[in-house]
C-alpha cells in the first residue's frame, strides 16, 4: 500500500512538475526572442537550497582601497557572498583587494578596463577593453572570470562579438523598476538602503558600487549596507551570486545570467 502510495505521490509530482516546465519554457521562448547574447556556459549545481527568495548584491568599479575593505568586512560579519564587478585599472593596481576578494569567497566579474562608454569605441579598443581586463583578473586570481557589466549598461554590436569569442556571459545587468537614485548619485543610507528594498526581488541583481562616483559621496552613506542586509534577511531574502546560465533573466533586463546559491562563502 505505501508503495501504490508513493507511486502515486511521485507521478503527481512528475505531472506537475512537467506542467511548470512547460509553461516556464514557453515564457523563456518569449524572453528569448529579444536577449541578443547566447549563452557562454551552463550553470553547474548548487550547493545547498536557498532559504528564500534569492538577491545578488553586485559591487561595480572597484577594487577601491577607500570602500573595497569595509564592504568586505560587512559582507564577512553578515554571512553574505557578493559580486563584484572590477574594473581592470583598479584591479591591476589593488591586486591585494583583488584576491581577498576571492579569498573571502566572492563572484569576481570583468567591468571593462577603464570603464568607457562602449558604443564610442572603435573594435579594437572595444576588444582591448575586455581582453586586457580578464587578462589582468586571471593573473591576479588564478581563474578568468566569465562574467561580464557593460559599464552604465551600454552595449554594443562590437562589445556583444568579443564577449562571445571571449566566452564571457553578459552584459549582465541589474533589476531597476523605480524611479529611485542609486549609490552614486549620493542620495544618502537611508535612500540607497529603500532602493535595495524596493528592487529586493527573487532573482534580482541589486546595482551598488564600492569605487568610482560612490567615493565622492558622504562617507555615511555606507550605512546603509548592514541595515539592508539586515532587513533583507528579517523578509526572507536569501543571497545569492551571478551565475551565467543559459536562458535570459526577465528580472535583469534579458541578460543571460541567475542568481545562484554561492558554491563558496566568506572564509570559505
Ligand atoms: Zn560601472
Amino acid at each position: 500500500m505505501l508503495a501504490v502510495l508513493l507511486l502515486f505521490a511521485a507521478a503527481t509530482a512528475a505531472s506537475a512538475a512537467m506542467f511548470v516546465d512547460a509553461v516556464r519554457s514557453r515564457e523563456e521562448a518569449e524572453v528569448r526572442q529579444a536577449a541578443a547574447l547566447p549563452p557562454a556556459a551552463v550553470p553547474v549545481a548548487v550547493q545547498r537550497p536557498a532559504t528564500g527568495p534569492l538577491v545578488a548584491l553586485t559591487f561595480d568599479d572597484g577594487p577601491s582601497p577607500q570602500r573595497t575593505g569595509y564592504v568586505l568586512e560587512v559582507l564577512r560579519q553578515k554571512g553574505v557572498t557578493a559580486t563584484f564587478f572590477l574594473q581592470g585599472s583598479n584591479a591591476a593596481a589593488h591586486p591585494d583587494l583583488v584576491r581577498r576578494i576571492r579569498d573571502e569567497g566572492h563572484v569576481i566579474g570583468n567591468h571593462s578596463y577603464t570603464h568607457p562608454t562602449f558604443p564610442e569605441l572603435t573594435r579594437e579598443q572595444t576588444r582591448e577593453e575586455i581582453t586586457r581586463t580578464s587578462q589582468v583578473l586571471t593573473e591576479i586570481t588564478g581563474t578568468a572570470p566569465s562574467l561580464f557589466r557593460y559599464p552604465h549598461g551600454a552595449s554594443s554590436a562590437a562589445t556583444d562579438e568579443v564577449l562571445k569569442e571571449e566566452k564571457l556571459s553578459g552584459g549582465v545587468l541589474w533589476h531597476w523598476d523605480s524611479n529611485l537614485q542609486g549609490d552614486f548619485e549620493c542620495p544618502g543610507a537611508a535612500r540607497v538602503q529603500e532602493f535595495i528594498l524596493t528592487e529586493a526581488t527573487d532573482q534580482a541583481a541589486i546595482l551598488l558600487h564600492d569605487a568610482g562616483d560612490t567615493l565622492d559621496c558622504p562617507v555615511d552613506q555606507w550605512d546603509y549596507l548592514p541595515a539592508a542586509i539586515d532587513t533583507l534577511t528579517a523578509r526572507g531574502f536569501d543571497f545569492g551570486v551571478v551565475e551565467a546560465t543559459d536562458r535570459p533573466s526577465a528580472v535583469n533586463q534579458g541578460s543571460w545570467v541567475c542568481v545562484a546559491v554561492p558554491r563558496t562563502g566568506p572564509g570559505a
